[in-house]
């Protein structure tokens, strides 16, 4: 009993779940591991049909399995179940059991009852097929991988294979089972002999690394190996990147050489090294030294041009040993400017010298750009450097050339300075002794000879004055004013010029105007004068017959600026096509024979030109030979005013002169008497200076109060004369020097002016010129005489002693008023003087201006400013009282 007991509290403790039941499978007992399982309570159970409280099932078809009970009782012996067989709990969740079913036999060995002993192996089950599914994934990996796999042997045999290795070796083993790895992947050799019997296995790459690593049981990988295979009778020499992995085949030691074919990438590799190669080849053949500079300043190459030029091997030039090979001189500049490009990462050029295998040093030009990488990072440099020594050369043989050429114009341009000073100082006395004997009386007979002359000397002139127009242009020094002209005025007159010589001729000569064309324009009038006057003396000289015209038409108009069309047509003896070209030159003329009948220097045209294209128009001609020609020109002018009369000018010689003490300061015997003459009665005091010296010594003794000054003398010119006088006067002085030269080319009147002169006068001298200058002069003396004797009277008056200053300040205002009103100008000049004075007496500065501004303007005879003043003095007086 007591045996009986323990044993049932066994069963029930027990780990495993463990049911009873009697000989017709009804339960008898269930312990607690058996309850949990089936999820029946052992009161429930107890009693109950065992296949109802214990339901199994197949887990692939859902169908009952055979009874374990059944199977027992049929078996009379322990039985177990069927594969795939699950328990359905009581809940209805199946559950993987592994059971075992025994008869219970009593002591006459009946089957009395059976036991059932059962456990969960649902979580084994699960890890089987865990590992079931791994090993399936890893096959599927081994066959579906596009790398070659293999297992080999510890004999290198090979065991296993996937599809990308038969495929890749194209062998299919040669039909051989179970090859050694040479057989197998087609291997030359194992044509000849067994894999690895072969003389040359010995060597064999991949038969060493399976030995390395069986050895080593440690992985080899990335190991690349070209192998030469025979594949279906063909040579073949893939490379190859193989793994070598240890596995273990049930206990025993294998290899899984797995293979990725690289020939492709490889045949990359070769291709891109060729192309490499390619591109270095040609930069090594590049006439040029090339060179390239790292980010450490270092050379790291050069081509072979380098040698070549050097005559030492480019391993000498590279990590900076090229610096020993340029110029000491020109070290320190390549090194600047390699430095400062290198800041700012630019572009940069240099030339220098390099030394040259024949040990003389020759100029390169050294032309560097940055150089960035595949990646696109700046990474030094990339240079080219050619030998330029020859186009040096070539360029400073052009320089001398130049140069040549230049102090060959300059010389030119001289001679044409000179040339005119000479002809035009000679000149210059005859014009002016021949307009003054024609100011005197002579006889009808004497005056028409002495007209002549000057027509020839006035032509003489025209000549040089062509040829200076021309130099000047030459030079670029020629200016074109813009000033308000009347253009009917300027056509009448260049008519007027030209009528005798027409009318000598027997030729007419008309001028028409198209309408519309305002009276006032803007332009250089003398420079279109000039043209008219070339156009109109040409169409003179080439036409016997018939008759010239001077057209101006209005050509077209913007805003406020009209394109005049001139032309002048003549019945002449025309001009050639042929010859029309070259018409414009300078000194070209049609023919040379014409050239003698009619004179002239072939500048005309050329320089009406030039005028006509720099006052912004064009000339052309139009012509037929035998029957005449038409010139044209446009030029773009603006609507200008009627122009401010210099009417001083005009009325100088009438007014009453200032007298001046004058010194002049010239050589030329005959100039010297000219310009007395011109004076002799203005009655000015006048002393003469033949040289520097002279002049100079005069000076330190004497007061002038302005000096002429020719330019062009012997030994000491006019230039250095002044500079010698102005040191004298030491900047406390300035007495009036005024240029007077023939040297128009060089004497520009700026240069004068910046050397300490004060006027430029040109030659031939002309009257007004002359007479306005010593006007001009002589009123800034007496201006300056004015102002000294104001400021004696200032000292002396005494505003206490006045009785009504204010009083007698506003008289004379009044009476200024009163002369204005009458046009009494010297009575303005008068009242203001003394209201200056009076202003002056009692300190009222503003009011001694006016009065003053007020007595210059009345001397100057200038209405518009004494009416524009009158007011002012009136407020003045105003705030004062
Ligand atoms: P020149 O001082 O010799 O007249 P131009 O330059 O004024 O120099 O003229 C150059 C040449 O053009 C003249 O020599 C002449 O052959 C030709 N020419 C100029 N104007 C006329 C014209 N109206 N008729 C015929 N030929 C002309």
């Amino acid at each position: 009993m007591m045996n009986e007991l323990n044993t049932i509290e066994v069963l029930t403790c027990i780990g495993e779940g463990v049911t009873i039941t009697d000989s017709e499978g009804v339960i008898t007992f269930m312990n607690a591991a058996a309850e949990e399982l089936t999820e029946w309570s052992s009161r429930t159970a107890i009693g109950m049909d065992f296949d109802k409280v214990f339901s199994v099932v197949n887990v692939n078809t859902g169908e009952a399995v055979e009874s374990p009970i059944a199977m027992a009782l049929d078996a009379g012996t322990a039985v177990g179940l069927h594969n795939h067989t699950v328990l359905i709990s009581r809940s209805g969740i199946k559950k993987f059991i592994s059971a075992n079913c025994s008869p219970i036999r009593n002591s006459e060995q009946n089957v009395t009852g059976i036991i059932i002993i059962f456990r969960d192996i649902t979580r084994i089950k699960m890890i089987e097929e865990e590992l079931c599914q791994e090993r399936n994934n890893l096959k599927i990996h081994f066959e579906s991988s596009p790398l070659g796999m293999a297992i080999v042997d510890r004999n290198i045999v090979i065991k296993q294979v996937n599809p990308a290795f038969v495929k890749m070796t194209g062998s299919g083993y040669g039909g051989i089972f179970e090859p050694r790895l040479g057989s197998g992947i087609g291997c030359l050799n194992s044509f000849e002999k067994r894999c690895g019997e072969a003389e040359k296995c010995a060597l064999c790459d991949l038969r060493k690394s399976v030995r390395q690593v069986l050895q080593s049981g440690e992985p080899l990988n990335d190991v690349i190996i070209q192998q030469t295979l025979m594949v279906n009778g063909k040579i073949q020499k893939p490379w190859y990147k193989i793994n070598f992995v240890p596995v273990a085949v049930f206990g025993e030691k294998q290899v899984m050489i797995v293979i990725d074919d690289i020939t492709g990438q490889k045949r990359n590799e070769e291709n891109v090294q060729k192309a490499r190669d390619y591109y270095l080849s040609i930069l090594e053949c590049f006439p040029a030294i090339v060179w390239r500079i790292g980010l450490d300043n270092q050379c790291s190459y050069i081509n072979r041009q380098w040698t070549e030029f050097t005559g030492v091997p480019v391993e000498k030039g590279l990590q900076g040993g090229w610096i020993n090979f340029i110029h000491p001189e020109d070290i320190s500049k390549a090194r600047a400017k390699y430095y400062e490009a290198f800041r700012e990462r630019k572009p940069y050029n240099v030339e220098m010298r390099l030394q040259h295998l024949s040990g003389e040093y020759r100029w390169v030009l050294n032309m560097s750009r940055p150089f960035y990488n595949m990646e696109g990072s700046f990474d030094g440099y990339i240079a080219l450097a050619f030998d330029i020594t020859d186009q040096k050369a070539a360029e400073k043989q052009l320089e001398k050339t130049k140069e040549t050429a230049e102090s060959a114009n300059r010389a030119k341009s001289e001679f044409l300075a000179n040339m005119s000073h000479e002809i035009r100082t000679p000149l210059n006395g005859m014009l002016g002794m021949l307009n003054l004997t024609l100011m005197s009386d002579l006889d009808n007979r004497h005056r028409d000879n002495l007209k002549i002359a000057k027509s020839c000397a006035d032509s003489l002139l025209k000549i040089i004055n062509d040829i200076l127009d021309f130099s000047k242009m030459e030079a670029g020094k020629l200016i074109i004013d813009n000033e308000d002209f009347n253009i009917f005025r300027l056509v009448e007159d260049v008519i007027k010029a030209h009528s005798f010589q027409a009318c000598e001729k027997s030729l007419s000569l008309d001028y028409q105007f198209s309408a519309g064309i305002p009276t006032y324009l803007i332009g250089d009038s003398i420079r279109i004068k000039q043209i008219l006057d070339n156009l109109i003396g040409n169409a003179l000289k080439f036409t016997e017959d018939g008759g010239i015209i001077l057209s101006v038409k209005k050509h077209s108009k913007k805003l406020d600026s009209f394109e005049l069309l001139f032309s002048v047509s003549d019945t002449g003896i025309g001009i050639a096509k042929s010859e029309i070209d070259r018409l414009f030159r300078c000194f070209s003329q049609v023919d040379g024979s014409i050239t003698r009948k009619f004179g002239g220097t072939g500048l005309g045209l050329a320089i009406s030109k030039q005028l006509a294209e720099m006052m912004g128009g064009t000339i052309w001609v139009e012509s037929k030979k035998g029957e005449g020609s038409t010139f044209f020109f446009t030029l773009p002018l603006k609507v200008g005013q009627v122009p401010v009369k210099k009417e001083v000018d005009q009325n100088l010689v009438k007014k009453p002169n200032i007298p001046l003490k004058i010194l002049l300061v010239e050589d030329d015997k005959v100039n010297q008497i000219v310009f007395q003459q011109m004076l002799s009665d203005k009655g000015h005091t006048m002393q003469i200076a033949s040289n520097g010296k002279e002049a100079l010594e005069i000076i330190k003794k004497e007061k002038f109060d302005i000096i002429f000054m020719d330019i062009q003398m012997p030994e000491m010119d006019g230039i250095e004369i002044t500079q010698r006088i102005r040191q004298m006067e030491g900047g406390t002085k300035h007495v009036p020097i005024v240029a007077v030269t023939a040297y128009a080319l060089k004497g520009d009147k700026e240069r004068f002016l910046s050397l300490g002169m004060d006027e430029y006068l040109a030659k031939p001298m002309q009257m007004e010129a002359l007479f306005s200058v010593l006007d001009r002069y002589a009123k800034k003396i007496k201006e300056m005489d004015i102002l000294n004797s104001l400021q004696a009277d200032e000292k002396v008056m005494n505003p206490m002693e006045t009785i009504d200053l204010h009083e007698r300040i506003g008289q004379h205002i009044r009476s200024m008023k009163k002369a204005l009103d009458n046009n009494e100008i010297p009575t303005i000049e008068k009242e203001a003087n003394m209201l200056k004075k009076l202003a002056a007496s009692i300190q009222a500065d503003e009011l001694k201006r006016i009065a003053f501004t007020i007595e210059l303007a009345a001397r100057r005879e200038d209405l518009k400013s004494i009416i524009r003043e009158m007011p002012r003095i009136r407020n003045e007086f105003e705030n004062i009282s």
